[in-house]
């Protein structure tokens, strides 16, 4: 077998019995199979981790490492939107390029190969954003696959121009389309344009959604309802979506089964959640997150994402998914090894299907991007934050991380 490269000994997410060897040629995994006889370069994995890369359905690159930028003495949501508001208006093409870079090569040497990057477009910032973003996606496509969200943070009905821009956007090949209803002053009528626009284009929708702990009403209710009666089952992502935090586990069941039998996806952002939910109690603070666990557990296809990167929604930020993952686990107090597993799912597989990807995975046929994790099996990858070592995509290695190093004494 003619093969220009060999992961000797790497062990599968869900298949951790058994170490395969992974050949690759033309950028594909062209075999799997233990003990693979070929004289093609090899490098032996000594049964670490292997995982097609990382899958981030939601970062806000354009609006992050900002930090210094802005004055943050709430920490609450209308001061985030209002802060990123004010800086937003001296973002220009080349900032906001360069910032996009810094975050996302972070993300690339995390072990990130999908990336799903929500880009505010409204009559301040124009299409200046999303021109330096069109500009990254080319500019990186060597190492990561990066899919355009275009949505207004400011409001849709209530911003005049807003809705324009976000069609020329979408003309000029923006990937799909996103909402933000809870800062619009007719929040349904938003909905209702955003699935439009996603019609007239053929895009995939992607919502920020219910992100308050007030369960009495939720935009949740409409999008539902519109995704049914425009027939967008399974292209229908909502993220944050904090207020299902705060319903009893009878409702969550009503709701999750809802969404899965809907089509609608789910992404929980725990770092952003964490951060701004709760900020009215001094003690025995809401956690905010949204519990992910248990609406897979109903059949709802769930993600765990970034969202942002030092600014004033998450003054924090390694774009580190496995990181992620584990503040998740320890959050949603998940501690077993199949629990664990799961939240490695909540960032691979999951979003993967989440984002519709069918070119996806440790699979003869797919492309071989895959990434080398410093651990023998999911639930230790997650337990320890396992750092990731290497990565390929399609086939060429695109980073290389190395383990530390201990200086004994003589
Ligand atoms: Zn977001």
């Amino acid at each position: 077998m003619r093969l220009d490269l060999v992961l000797r000994a790497a062990r599968l997410a869900g298949r951790e019995s058994e170490t395969v060897d992974i050949g690759i040629a033309d950028g594909r995994i062209a075999a799997l199979a233990p003990n693979l006889v070929c004289d093609a370069p090899a490098e032996n994995l000594d049964g670490r981790l292997a995982v097609p890369g990382f899958v981030d359905t939601h970062i806000h690159l354009d609006k992050s490492c900002i930090l210094e930028r802005c004055q943050c003495r709430l920490g609450t949501l209308q001061e985030a939107i209002a802060e990123v508001a004010a800086a937003k208006r001296d973002f220009t093409e080349d900032d906001v390029y360069a910032r996009s870079r810094r975050t996302l090569e972070r993300a690339i040497v995390q072990g990130t190969t999908r990336m799903r990057t929500h880009v505010e477009v409204d009559p301040r910032v124009g299409l200046t954003s999303f021109h330096a973003i069109a500009r990254l996606k080319r500019d990186y496509a060597w190492a990561i696959d990066l899919e355009i969200c275009v949505f207004p943070q400011e409001g849709l009905i209530n911003d005049p121009g807003a809705e324009e821009l976000l069609i020329a956007a979408c003309r000029k090949g923006a990937d799909l389309i996103g909402g933000c209803p809870y800062t619009d002053t007719h929040p349904n009528e938003q909905i209702g344009r955003v699935f439009a626009i996603a019609k007239t284009f053929d895009l995939d929708i992607d919502f920020h959604l219910d992100f308050d702990l007030e369960p009495s009403w939720m935009h949740l209710d409409e999008v539902c309802r519109q995704t049914r009666a425009q027939g967008r089952g399974g292209r229908v992502a909502i993220g944050h979506v904090t207020k299902l935090s705060a319903v009893d586990l009878e409702r969550l069941a009503a709701i999750g089964r809802r969404l899965a039998e809907t089509g609608i996806a789910v992404t929980v952002l725990p770092a952003t959640d964490l951060f701004l939910m709760g900020r009215g109690a001094d003690h025995n603070v809401p956690r905010g997150v949204a519990p992910a666990h248990r609406l897979a557990a109903l059949g709802v296809t769930c993600s765990i994402a970034t969202n942002n990167v030092l600014n004033p929604f998450t003054p924090f930020g390694d774009c580190s998914l496995v990181r992620l993952a584990n503040l998740y686990a320890n959050v949603a107090q998940l501690g077993r090894p199949a629990e664990l597993a799961q939240c490695l799912d909540f960032v691979t597989r999951s979003p993967a299907a989440l984002m519709n990807l069918d070119d996806y995975g440790i699979a003869v046929g797919q492309p071989a991007d895959i990434v080398v994790l410093d651990a023998p099996d999911a639930a230790a990858c997650v337990a320890e934050v396992a750092p990731p070592l290497f990565g390929l995509k399609a086939g060429r290695r695109t980073f290389t991380r190395s383990p530390p190093v201990i200086h004994r004494p003589q």
